[in-house]
């Protein structure tokens, strides 16, 4: 059993600090959310790592919104559709694409400098997209560039408090409601944190899997927070694996970004041979898990780790020019790319699911809002369309703003403590434990899943479960226990949709079936699992 805490405490022996609203993270949900909502409120932000470290600043390709004459809401909209595979829920995607652009404006006018051509924002092209309306920023450091603008506006706010190095280790709750949040010290020391409104920014759980695109912090905390907390949270069977990570001894699984074969580059096996039109009529700009499976199977087919992405043909000082910090890293492993083909696999990359939010942001539970890729906002259904979750936090970040305004003050609430008379430490080492549990990820609910090995999985990770009854005093000890989660919530959910869709692939059920299967899986503690129908507009 999962625990509604994942320490023993009591907050009579803690520090109290009161914040209007408290902010979890500090990736584009965070940031931007603190600068609008200190116009008028003090703002407590708080960040495991620095104000600069997030999924975020490694975002590549761009943000998604429709600029440009020739592009409607309504394009934008068919094509998320499309790439959700039926999941979707259209009034969120409606929201999204008709408010994106004004989320843009604002971008630019905190500081963000996109890139232009003639004085005009350049628009490039990504997998799925029927029209160019990918915004990006020093060629392919969109994310940098916008966490560097955010980030400096953050800091020098009188109206934000930032706690840097802190980590969060559970939202407090009474009566139904969030009251604010348990903190970690960089020291050890913990205080207590209480808020007119906590609002989760805390990103994704790449870091589920061995493979992934994401940095450290990516561990799925505030999903795992918000579930024991008691809110529902939804699809988490939905990960996305991005086709195209760098596969190269000795180099992280860094992001060959989609802009890449937005602009030319094709996909080649060992053997040098072009694979996609097999797959899809689209090919290389097939939806990312059509392409992602046909890069395994190809591998599988000629007994290779990897297989290659080649942009040798298009003019190098383009590439160069438009793909600056790809060009640099492969360079820094040996690899030029204007010259050598670059091997490449899929990797864990985006969580489609989260805590399940409602078209303000609200969770459903009192005065807890969610945003970013830790929420479940409908947007991106069984699979995110390439740059649309940018847009998404900007969007919703907004939304939850004007939701603030009509939130009662919080009013006296008992002093709570908590006591699962935990004595024991963590039997093992934790990082064996995790490693442990990425390889069941890996292997077992990875981009192919069958039920026999989602079972094994289960199996494994229930072997796993005496953290939760253990003394967690580390903060690797409380990322792994939160990971411990998410990896449940994901297998569960794996094995309960039996059919495949987006990201969803089912060997033993290889066919969408939407007779049973248009339906969200939710999960919420001590309610178990259920399914909601997806709403029609
Ligand atoms: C390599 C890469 C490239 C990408 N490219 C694109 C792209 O081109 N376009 C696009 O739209 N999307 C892209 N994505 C996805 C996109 O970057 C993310 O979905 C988005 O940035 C998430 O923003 P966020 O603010 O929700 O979370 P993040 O940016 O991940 O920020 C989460 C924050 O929460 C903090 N945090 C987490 N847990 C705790 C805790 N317990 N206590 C305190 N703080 C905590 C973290 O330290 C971090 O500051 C990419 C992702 C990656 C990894």
């Amino acid at each position: 059993m999962i625990p509604r805490y994942l320490v023993d405490f009591d907050v009579a022996d803690l520090t109290r600090l009161e914040a209007d609203v408290l902010i979890i993270g500090s990736g584009i949900a965070g940031l931007y959310t603190a600068i609008k909502a200190a116009e008028n409120r003090k703002v407590l932000l708080i960040t495991k790592k620095t104000l600069m470290e997030s999924n975020t600043r490694y975002a590549q390709g761009g943000i998604a919104a429709v600029t440009s004459d020739e592009d409607t809401p309504a394009y934008h909209m068919e094509d998320t559709l499309i790439a959700g595979a039926g999941l979707c829920e259209p009034e969120a995607v409606s929201t999204l694409v008709h408010e994106g652009p004004v989320g843009i404006q604002e971008l630019i006018r905190m500081g963000t400098v996109f890139d232009r051509v003639d004085g005009e924002l350049a628009l490039t092209r990504e997998g799925a997209h029927s029209h160019r309306r990918i915004l990006h920023a020093n060629g392919d450091a969109t994310g940098y560039e916008i966490v560097r603008a955010l980030s400096d506006q953050v800091a020098a706010h009188p109206g934000i408090e930032v706690w840097e190095e802190c980590m969060v280790i559970d939202l407090l709750t009474e009566h139904g409601e969030c009251i604010g949040a348990l903190v970690q010290k960089p020291g050890g020391e913990r205080s207590y944190i209480t808020a007119n409104a906590t609002i989760l920014c805390s990103g994704g759980s790449g870091q589920l899997y061995r493979y992934t695109t994401n940095p450290d912090i990516a561990t799925g905390d505030g999903i795992a927070m918000a579930y024991r907390a008691g809110a529902i949270v939804r699809d988490m069977e939905f990960i996305q694996f991005h086709p195209t990570a760098l596969c190269h001894p000795g180099a992280p699984r860094f992001l060959i970004s989609e802009a890449v074969r937005g602009e030319g580059a094709v996909l080649r096996n060992i053997h040098g041979e072009r694979f996609m039109d097999k797959y899809d009529s689209r090919q290389e700009l097939a939806p990312r898990d059509i392409v992602a499976r046909a890069i395994i199977h190809e591998m599988e087919r000629t007994q290779a780790a990897f297989v290659y992405l080649d942009i040798t043909h298009e003019p190098p000082e383009r590439v160069k020019q438009r793909f600056p910090t790809i060009y640099r890293t492969c360079l820094s492993f040996g690899l030029d790319m204007t010259t050598d083909w670059i091997p490449i696999a899929p990797a864990a990359h985006y969580m489609m699911g989260g805590v399940q939010t409602n078209l303000h942001g609200e969770s459903s539970i009192a005065r807890l809002f969610a945003c970013g890729e830790t929420s479940s906002t409908g947007v991106h259904g069984a699979n995110r369309l390439a740059s649309n979750s940018l847009s998404e936090a900007i969007v919703f970040a907004s939304r939850i703003i004007e939701r603030l305004h009509s939130l009662p003050p919080l009013v006296g609430h008992t002093l709570i403590s908590y006591s699962d008379n935990r004595t024991e430490f963590p039997a093992s080492s934790v990082a064996e434990q995790r490693h442990r549990l990425q390889e069941a990820m890996v292997r077992y609910a990875g981009v192919r899943r069958h039920g026999e090995g989602l079972q094994a999985a289960l199996d494994e990770l229930q072997g796993l479960m005496p953290i939760f009854e253990a003394v967690i005093a580390s903060r690797e000890e409380i990322e792994f226990a939160n990971l411990l989660t998410c990896a449940l919530l994901v297998t569960d959910g794996a094995l309960l949709r039996e059919e495949s869709r987006g990201a969803h692939y089912r060997e033993d059920f290889p066919e969408t079936d939407d007779s049973v299967w248009r339906k969200h899986v939710q999960q919420r503690r001590e309610q178990g699992i259920t399914e909601e129908y997806v709403h029609d507009i």
